[in-house]
């Protein structure tokens, strides 16, 4: 019997230049989590499944998450046809990936949001997973660099986008804010959001929308952040 590999390959059509593009997903049984950061970055042992979230068109350049590829407009088609494809030279994607390639996957989703003019979550997802990228190889500028580019964009998002149609609720995205805001450095701008997470809470009707578990994180981190705050009170 051969062997099962864990890496396999599916074909798929492009939304926007309609060929048939191959794409590589990782067999389930071969992603094993280890651990998770604060800001829901996954951790895994041996393959990493983010490595394979941003699928590309070897032929046009459209690249998207594997979760809203078939999700474009017309108006958005034409201008990836435009500002994209029409430069684009024909490279392969697919098969296993390391992590330059994974990086330059989700540089070109990024690059393909701007040109579509993209909601403001959608960049900041990417823009995360960039950052957890950077983060897995050691390289905390850059982590940091787009972790901000996703707080940024992720309260963008709170503030003007329409949140029901999204995956990403609107009180775990409040903790995302929260929690990419210590990161970046902002302590008093981290704990005004989880504030306002546990003072929404008190009510009832709202409290039974906030996703389990949420509520104790949010706790953990307003004690943590406090203990921090005081024992750098202490050392001046
Ligand atoms: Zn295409």
């Amino acid at each position: 019997m051969a062997e099962l590999k864990p890496i396999y390959n599916s074909e798929i059509t492009c939304p926007v230049c309609e060929k048939i593009i191959r794409i590589s997903k990782v067999r389930s049984k071969f992603i094993k989590l280890i651990k998770q950061d604060d800001d829901y970055c996954p951790h895994y042992e041996t393959i990493n499944p983010i490595y394979y979230e941003a699928w590309v068109c070897n032929h046009c350049g459209y690249a998207a998450h594997n979760t809203v590829f078939d999700q474009i407009t017309r108006y958005e088609r034409q201008a990836v046809h435009e500002k994209i494809s029409k430069r684009w030279t024909s490279r392969s994607f697919s098969g296993e990936r390391n992590w330059e390639q994974a990086l330059e996957a989700f540089k070109l989703v990024l690059y393909n949001l701007q040109v579509r003019e993209a909601q403001y979550s959608q960049l900041a997802k990417i823009c995360l997973r960039i950052a957890w990228l950077y983060r897995y190889e050691g390289i905390i500028e850059e982590d940091i660099n787009y972790s901000k580019f996703a707080f940024d964009f992720y309260k963008k998002a709170y503030t003007n986008e329409d949140l029901r149609d999204n995956l990403l609720d609107e009180y775990t995205l409040m903790y995302i804010v929260g929690v990419l805001a210590n990161r970046i450095g902002l302590k008093d701008e981290a704990m005004r959001w989880f504030s306002r997470l546990i003072s929404i809470s008190s009510n009832p009707k709202e409290r039974d929308k906030i996703p389990a578990g949420l509520l104790d994180n949010t706790r953990d981190q307003i004690y943590t952040i406090r203990t921090e705050m005081k024992e750098e009170g202490n050392k001046e």
